[in-house]
């Protein structure tokens, strides 16, 4: 998993549940990145299962708990596999505004 950023402090955690600097309470973050983690791989499972539309919506859910340029690359990889080019290439631009 990657790490996460305090909002309290802005430090770089990659181990919780408390903020290793400032000591806040981060473990429902921590719980929704998991969750967001378990959406992505359950989209990498459907999409090389060539089930585009379940990996799709999988990908929305990840990216309804955190906005991320991750979840839009992997849009864009899914949408090259189905075969939608135009989709593909915005989530592509989307991913490098993003970055
Ligand atoms: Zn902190």
């Amino acid at each position: 998993m990657s790490t996460l950023r305090c909002p309290v402090c802005r430090a770089d955690n990659s181990a919780g549940p408390n903020c290793r600097r400032c000591k806040a309470d981060l473990a429902i973050l921590w719980t929704l990145e998991q969750q967001r983690a378990a959406h992505i791989t359950e989209a990498r499972a459907a999409a090389a299962d060539s089930r585009f539309d379940e990996a799709l919506e999988e990908l929305n859910s990840a990216d309804t708990l955190r906005h991320g340029t991750d979840v839009s690359r992997y849009r864009a990889c899914v949408c090259l596999l189905a075969g939608d080019f135009a989709s593909a290439m915005e989530n592509r631009r989307l991913a490098k505004n993003q970055g």
